[in-house]
């Protein structure tokens, strides 16, 4: 089929080389010179495991190719996905200017023959919003075409691996036609029986801020579980695994930490507390996984200054960690921008290492560079010299397993801050460490997770 991708960001360009891969005639499309000037190039603007190699090949072979120009794009295409950003609104809400200017480009472009093209929404966007982009297009065109609604469920980390073999996907849709080319489109996607949901387009619109939300619940729901852990001297890891291996609960998304981040999960709670408002439906339970995690993200900064005082100035900190989830150079909403901002405006300096996310680093904290607040290290080592105390905030492989004594010898004292639970309290405790972690107290005992 020949497609475009419009937006090129994480979502499409992981789209984009899928679909090429699976033999489509793929053209992803995006505003931003700069990063179609790279992707021609051969450049990967993000890092996704497995991504590099695919979108190097399609490109080769000629099944995938990337330009500026959106409204030749979609005048070519049959299937248009757009797939931009949808940031959230000054009240909360998503800010659909970008799927709307789309749209418009769509009507616009639309050609006077040819097949009926089918419009689909890959953007995060409300329910109602397929109603809107209609109605952009349509102010254009009299031409027939199929609007359709193909929420993402894609992890940053493991991308293309959950965008090529999804658990479900699920499409809303309102014609015969469109159901009938998306379920060709994603037949080699779902061959070894995870099912194509079909539903109307506002079940659908709605399925994708319910996943989200459910899951960001889940996480506020341990957070609020470890400080009562913490109060009463239990653990949390045991308790997750107590109610984890519930069938009726399941494992995932059970972990205490310093709360959740990244591009999705915030700015989708505070959407649907937006629309639950709008339609006069409570949303009480979002509010409290809302102020939950705002709390949750200033923990460890708290612990930092019960143990040393609200004025940090002459302390160092070593940060391991900055990207809001491991496998990912993404700092959207991370964490790490409350806790290194918090440390350093309170007087101390910050030395801080990312497997990944040491270019996006520099962009969002420019203004710390600079000053000299923060300094960013080649090694995640290298942040412990004479540092009071090493801070965990992204749990990265390569942090699991670490040389504890090198972590002692570098540090003034040995003292740990970890927002992930990475490590085991009694053995922390037996090699001498004061271990500060998530619900956790520091005598529970070594089975602890
Ligand atoms: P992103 O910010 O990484 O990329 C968006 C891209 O759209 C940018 O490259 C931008 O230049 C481009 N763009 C903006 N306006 C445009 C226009 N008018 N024409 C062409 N290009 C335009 O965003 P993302 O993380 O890929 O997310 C895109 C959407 O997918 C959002 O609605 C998001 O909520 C949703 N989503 C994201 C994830 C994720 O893990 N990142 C997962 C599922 C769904």
């Amino acid at each position: 089929m020949k497609i475009a991708v419009v937006g090129t960001g994480y979502v499409g360009l992981v789209a984009g080389a899928c679909l090429a891969e699976t033999g489509n005639d793929v053209v992803c499309a995006d505003i931003d010179a700069g990063k179609i000037d790279r992707l021609n190039r051969g450049e990967i603007p993000i890092y996704e495991p497995g991504l590099e190699p695919m979108v190097e090949r399609n490109l080769r072979e000629g099944r995938l190719s990337f330009t500026t120009d959106v409204a030749a794009a979609v005048r070519e295409a049959e299937v248009i996905f757009i797939a931009v950003g949808t940031p959230p609104g000054e009240d909360g809400s998503a800010d659909l200017q970008h799927v709307l200017a789309v749209a418009e480009t769509v009507g616009r472009n639309m050609p006077a023959d040819g097949p009926e093209k089918i419009v689909i929404t890959k953007s995060t966007v409300p329910v109602g919003t397929a109603n809107k982009v209609r109605a952009a297009i349509r102010r254009h065109t009299d031409r027939p075409f199929h609007v359709c609604s193909n929420p993402e469920f894609l992890k940053e980390g493991a991308a293309v691996q959950d965008f090529m073999k999804p658990d479900r996907v699920v499409v809303g849709v309102e014609s015969e036609h469109a159901r009938a080319r998306l379920a060709e489109l994603y037949a080699p996607f779902v061959r070894q029986g995870n099912p194509i949901l079909f539903m109307d387009i506002a079940s659908a619109e709605i399925t994708k801020y319910a996943a989200n939300a459910m899951l960001a619940t889940r996480i506020s729901f341990m957070n609020t579980i470890a400080h009562l852990c913490e109060a009463v001297g239990a653990d949390v890891g045991l308790v997750r695994q107590g109610i984890g291996t519930d069938d009726r609960i399941g494992p995932a998304f059970l972990y205490a930490g310093i709360g959740y981040g990244g591009s999705c999960f915030p700015k989708d709670v505070k959407a649907l507390v937006h629309t639950l408002r709008e339609t006069g439906v409570d949303p009480a339970i979002l509010e409290g996984v809302e102020k939950v995690n705002a709390q949750q993200k200033k923990v460890l900064l708290e612990r930092v200054t019960e143990r040393y005082g609200e004025d940090l100035s002459g302390r160092t900190f070593a940060v391991w960690g900055l990207s809001f989830k491991p496998e990912t150079d993404d700092m959207r909403e991370a964490p790490s921008l409350d806790v290194v901002r918090g440390l350093v405006s309170a007087g101390a300096r910050v030395r801080a290492h990312d497997p990944e996310a040491r270019h996006e680093a520099t962009r969002h904290f420019a203004d710390l560079l600079a000053e000299g607040g923060l300094t960013l290290c080649e090694h995640n080592y290298d942040c412990l010299d004479g540092a009071d105390a090493l801070l965990v905030l992204t749990e990265w492989h390569a942090y699991r397993t670490p040389d504890f004594e090198r972590i002692r010898t570098g540090l003034r004292e040995p003292l740990v801050f970890d927002g992930r639970n990475l490590w085991d309290p009694a053995r922390m405790a037996e090699t001498g460490f004061e271990y500060v972690s998530i619900g956790r107290t520091p005598a529970a005992p070594a089975v602890a997770a």
